[in-house]
C-alpha cells in the first residue's frame, strides 16, 4: 500500500490487517508544511510509522518527496533522519524523491539532483543503513550496499535490476539484509535476462 499514513488509531488495524508491505509518504518534517500544504498534521503520520514498527510485522519504507523551498532544508532532513533513527531504528529504508511541477504546485521548480544527493549523505552519515534517491537518474543513489562489507548487493536503474548478489536475505559476507527477498537462486535468473525479484 502506498499511503500518506494519515489515519486514526481506530482505523489502523482495520486497514493494515490486509497489508503485507507499505510505502509511507513522510511529506515533510514540519507541522507548518503539513498544515499549509496538505491541510493535515504531522504527528498522526509519525504515530502511524511508530505503530507499524512496534505493533506489526508489516514491511514498510518511507518516502520523502523534496519540494524546493518547502521541505528541502538540510536541517529539516537532519531532524527527519534523527527521528527515524530514534523511533524506528536504522533498518527502515528511506527514499528521497524528486518533485516536478504538477497539478496545484506549478510554481515550484523541479528538485535539483544535488538536493537529493545531499539528503542521502545526511541520512547515511546519521546512520541510516538503506537510503535511496528516486525520480532521477542516479545509479549510486539507487544501489543497495551491504552495511557491513559495503559490497554492492543490488544495482538498479529506475525499475530495472542490473546486478543482484543476495542469497535470500544474506550478503555473501554473511550479513543479514533487512527486507523480504526471494529465497531462489537469484543470480542464475539474472543471467537469463531481466530479473525481477518477487515479494514472497
Ligand atoms: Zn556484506
Amino acid at each position: 500500500m502506498v499511503t500518506a499514513g494519515y489515519i486514526t488509531p481506530e482505523a489502523r488495524p482495520e486497514v493494515f490487517r490486509y497489508i503485507d508491505a507499505a510505502n509511507v509518504d513522510l511529506k515533510a518534517f514540519t507541522e507548518r508544511f503539513y498544515h499549509k500544504v496538505t491541510f493535515s498534521h504531522l504527528d498522526p503520520v509519525l504515530d502511524t510509522l511508530r505503530w507499524l514498527k512496534h505493533e506489526t510485522d508489516i514491511w514498510f519504507e518511507i518516502t520523502n518527496l523534496m519540494i524546493p523551498g518547502e521541505n528541502d532544508e538540510a536541517d529539516e532532513t537532519r531532524r527527519l533522519c534523527d527521528w527515524v533513527l530514534k523511533n524506528l531504528g536504522d533498518n527502515v529504508p528511506l527514499h528521497f524523491t524528486a518533485f516536478h511541477p504538477d497539478f496545484k504546485l506549478m510554481d515550484k521548480p523541479k528538485t535539483p539532483a544535488a538536493t537529493l544527493k545531499r539528503a542521502r549523505q545526511i541520512a547515511l552519515s546519521a546512520g541510516i543503513k538503506y537510503c535511496y534517491v528516486g525520480n532521477v537518474f542516479d545509479e549510486e543513489g539507487q544501489t543497495t550496499c551491504c552495511p557491513s562489507c559495503h559490497n554492492v548487493l543490488i544495482r538498479r536503474s529506475w525499475h530495472d535490476i542490473l546486478e543482484y548478489n543476495l542469497d535470500g536475505n544474506r550478503c555473501p559476507c554473511g550479513e543479514t539484509i533487512q527486507g523480504i527477498f526471494s529465497a531462489s537462486d537469484s543470480r542464475r535468473k539474472l543471467r537469463q535476462g531481466r530479473f525481477y525479484p518477487s515479494l514472497v
